[in-house]
């Protein structure tokens, strides 16, 4: 009878562990809930002071650094995206030109794009 009565109590303690660590799990999912909603209100505040700032509010040192950090990060997005602007012109110009740039190897007549022939003397367009 020893034996079950043993066998019975490990049972029950891993019964209680499981138990234990859903409990835990639980509690580590609201904490992390609560991490979240800690980050969200500091952002809240950030936005709050970043507003202050653009408005131009005089605000602490640390805080006028801070966003004037934000205000360099911004001035370096605009730089990086006009240079996207400028790298896709540069790319796509040859594409568009290049057709257009055509001319007869005979007559010199400018040859409209997806044409064959010259529409002046009607000599065949070599691509190349
Ligand atoms: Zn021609």
């Amino acid at each position: 009878m020893a034996i079950f009565d043993k066998i019975g109590s490990v049972t029950k303690g891993m019964a209680d562990k499981a138990g234990d660590m859903l409990e835990i799990t639980k509690r580590n999912s609201k904490i992390n809930e609560e991490k979240g909603k800690i980050a969200a209100l500091k952002m809240k505040i950030g936005d709050y002071y970043w507003e202050q700032f653009q408005a131009g509010i005089s605000l602490d040192d640390q805080v006028m650094a801070l966003c004037g950090n934000i205000n360099e990060a911004m001035a370096a997005i605009e730089g990086l995206e006009l240079e996207i602007q400028q790298i896709k012109g540069v790319s796509q110009q040859p594409v568009a030109a290049a057709p257009a740039n055509l001319t007869c190897a005979n007559c010199g007549t400018a040859i409209p794009q997806g044409k064959k022939f010259c529409p002046e003397c009607g000599s065949p367009v070599s691509n190349s």
